[in-house]
């Protein structure tokens, strides 16, 4: 372990402005130090949220590379280490190894902490972790609707999870006043604060998110595929559309693995519908059916409107791209 002196782990209070300084947690764990994990160190620092953060990742060139960039206040490869007094512990690893980790570091967890994670799915999060949640600390599954196609401790900026949702999934047991802690940390990072039940948000993120990206991922595989069409000309003419689908299509194949071994229910039923809509525009294609590939087209054109509308994305063309 690595150490830089606590910026303020016990917390002051301005007594000049009456404002309180304080930082909203006093120590924070973050287990995971990629796009998210980094994210969150960033925007703690900007708001204050933590006096003292520990970061631990498992491979010793990502743990430098935290260092490198000052990500934390503490530096550590064995989780055990940096969650240990933390008042906030956030798991930032692949869906597949929250399990794992959640085991190893249960021991050194503090009575009274919050534990969260941030997974892309939350039933087979829940299913894996809470076995090991000791007696006292409060478990509150977490996902940010918020990400990029990069990995790493380099990819992570403040920003990230400005105007975008956190979903929360509380528990049978879970403490209110812990949640009410939680949400008002989401809140200072930017995020909006919606909970739901687990079995909810896999179906909502199989459909807004795991099956787009399952789409992309076969689409680039079916172009780079194609004997025809050279790979030159389907880079040279990307913009046709293609290109949209390769962000998607480049994110971390680990995290997405993942993704889909354990939302595997979800994901196959969507799956079902998407292949059946698809054989409806299939058919009206083959008998020449333009006005319902028109009505159809519409009713998606509306969707979009409505996703500018809800601020979640840019009206500006080509996504805002120069
Ligand atoms: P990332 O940038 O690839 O970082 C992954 C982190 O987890 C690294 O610190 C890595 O350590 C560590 N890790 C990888 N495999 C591990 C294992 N088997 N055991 C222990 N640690 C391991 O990933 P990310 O994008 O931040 O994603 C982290 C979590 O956030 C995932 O559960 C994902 O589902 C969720 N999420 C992602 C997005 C997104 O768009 N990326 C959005 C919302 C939620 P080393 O580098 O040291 O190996």
């Amino acid at each position: 372990m690595t150490d830089t002196p606590d910026k303020q782990t016990t917390g002051t209070t301005a007594q000049n402005t009456g404002r309180d300084d304080r930082p909203m947690f006093n120590r924070v764990a973050l287990v995971g130090l990629g796009l998210i994990g980094s994210s969150l160190a960033h925007v703690m620092r900007r708001e204050n949220l933590a006096g003292h953060i520990a970061g631990a990742t498992r491979s010793e060139a990502t743990l430098k590379r935290a260092e490198e960039l000052g990500l934390c206040d503490s530096y550590h490869l064995d989780a055990a280490e940096a969650v240990k007094d933390a008042d906030l512990v956030f798991l930032n690893v692949p869906v597949g190894a929250m399990g794992t980790v959640a085991e190893h570091i249960a021991p050194a967890l503090k009575k009274g902490a919050i534990l969260t994670d941030v997974g892309s799915v939350k039933g087979a999060v829940i299913r894996d972790v809470s076995p090991h949640v000791p007696e006292g600390v409060h478990f509150i599954p977490g996902h940010p609707i918020a990400g990029t196609e990069q990995s790493g401790p380099d990819a992570g900026f403040a920003e990230l999870f400005e105007n975008r949702w956190c979903i929360l999934v509380p528990l049978e047991n879970t403490d209110d006043e812990a949640l009410a802690r939680l949400k008002r940390f989401w809140q200072a990072a930017g995020a909006n604060v919606d909970t739901m039940t687990a079995e909810h948000h896999d179906l909502v993120l199989g459909i807004t998110s795991h099956l787009p990206h399952l789409i992309a991922y076969n689409i680039v595989l079916t172009a780079a595929d194609l004997e025809e069409v050279t790979e030159s000309e389907v880079i040279k003419y990307s913009a046709g559309g293609f290109r949209d689908f390769t962000r998607l299509a480049a994110s971390d194949p680990v995290m997405w693995r993942d993704v889909f071994l354990n939302n595997r229910e979800a994901v196959l039923e969507l799956l079902g519908r998407f292949m059946e809509d698809l054989h409806v525009l299939q058919r009206a294609i083959r008998w020449g059916e333009g006005d319902k590939l028109h009505e159809l087209f519409k009713r998606s054109r509306r969707i979009r409107r409505e996703i500018i509308e809800a601020g979640q994305d840019t009206p500006a063309p080509g996504f805002g791209r120069r």
